[in-house]
């Protein structure tokens, strides 16, 4: 379209002027990698942290370059946002979790919620919601076991039409996380207009939550604001067994860190999957 144009033209003009030439190979170099299949999927276990038991997988996205080897999503999420290339990178993640999920469901195994991060330029895209409808119908995914994890930012720009796309995501059955709780700058009030079933408290909350009495009231106060909102809680960045013990105590329902499990390939999820995984 003419707007989309437009919108590339400046990008280009911004990316030349500021002399990001690495940029503009790297965002090229992506285009390709998306059409050579050089992306791939991890996934991350999450865990009820009472009982222990697998609860959800969240997925991060890699990429496996020809020179550079491993590029962290760190590396080039922010770059496909703003080049809009996150939409095709955003509906391939979405296609190859479902496939991923449908594949673990033909070997045998139950079921597993399965998150997937979505960027707000994703929610722009007027078909983001009758494309999940499809994808999970085509993989025989009930929407119950999708969870897309959102950040506040997506209310900053055009929130009634976030609001709407979110309803009408909820009203699907799909799941709806708000990713890095506690960074964002969006008022309780708006939060409260969105239809959430969780809350996921940013890893820089739980960093010094064994020892840092600020933190430790930060993640209490989430805790209790979810159990109002009639919300699950997740933490994530649990590194230490500490971290662990003060998050049950304050009644932190579900864990996710490199203590619990790191994020893993498909086939080793899958040894989990049969090993009926405990944290
Ligand atoms: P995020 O959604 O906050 O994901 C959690 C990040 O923390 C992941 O980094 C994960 O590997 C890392 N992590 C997990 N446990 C621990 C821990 O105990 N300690 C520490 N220090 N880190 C931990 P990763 O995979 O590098 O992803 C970085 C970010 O890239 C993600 O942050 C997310 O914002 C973005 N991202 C990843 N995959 C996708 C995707 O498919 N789509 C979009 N839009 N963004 C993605
Ligand atoms: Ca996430
Ligand atoms: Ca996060
Ligand atoms: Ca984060």
């Amino acid at each position: 379209s003419k707007k989309s144009g437009r919108d590339t033209f400046q990008f280009y003009d911004r990316m030349m002027s500021e002399g990001s030439l690495m940029d503009l190979t790297l965002l090229e170099e992506m285009r390709v990698g998306l059409e050579h299949n050089q992306f791939f999927l991890e996934y991350q276990p999450q865990f009820e942290l009472t009982s222990g038991k697998l609860t959800g997988l969240e997925a991060l996205v890699r990429w496996n370059h020809p020179r550079l080897g491993r590029v962290p999503p760190g590396r080039f999420i922010a770059l496909a946002e703003e080049s809009g290339l996150i939409g095709s990178l955003g509906n391939w993640v979405l296609e190859e979790v479902c496939r991923q999920g449908r594949q673990w469901r033909d070997n045998g195994h139950a079921p597993v919620l399965l998150a997937i991060n979505v960027s707000q330029r994703q929610f722009s895209d007027a078909n983001l919601v009758e494309r999940v409808r499809k994808t999970l119908s085509a993989n025989g995914i009930e929407p119950g076991y999708l969870e897309l994890e959102i950040t506040e930012s997506l209310l900053a720009e055009n929130p009634e039409m976030a609001v709407a796309r979110l309803s009408d995501m909820r009203a699907m059955g799909v799941k709806l996380a708000i990713d890095d709780f506690g960074t964002g700058y969006s008022s309780l009030s708006a939060l409260r207009r969105l239809p959430l079933t969780r809350l996921k408290i940013d890893r820089t909350f739980i960093q010094n939550v064994a020892s840092d009495s600020g933190d430790q009231g930060i993640v209490r106060a989430i805790v209790s604001l979810g159990r109002e909102l009639g919300l699950t809680v997740i933490a994530e960045g649990v590194e230490t067994a500490a971290q662990k013990e003060f998050l049950l105590h304050s009644g932190c329902e579900c864990g996710q860190g490199y203590l619990l499990g790191m994020p893993m390939g498909a086939e080793e999820i899958e040894r989990l999957l049969s090993g009926g995984l405990r944290s």
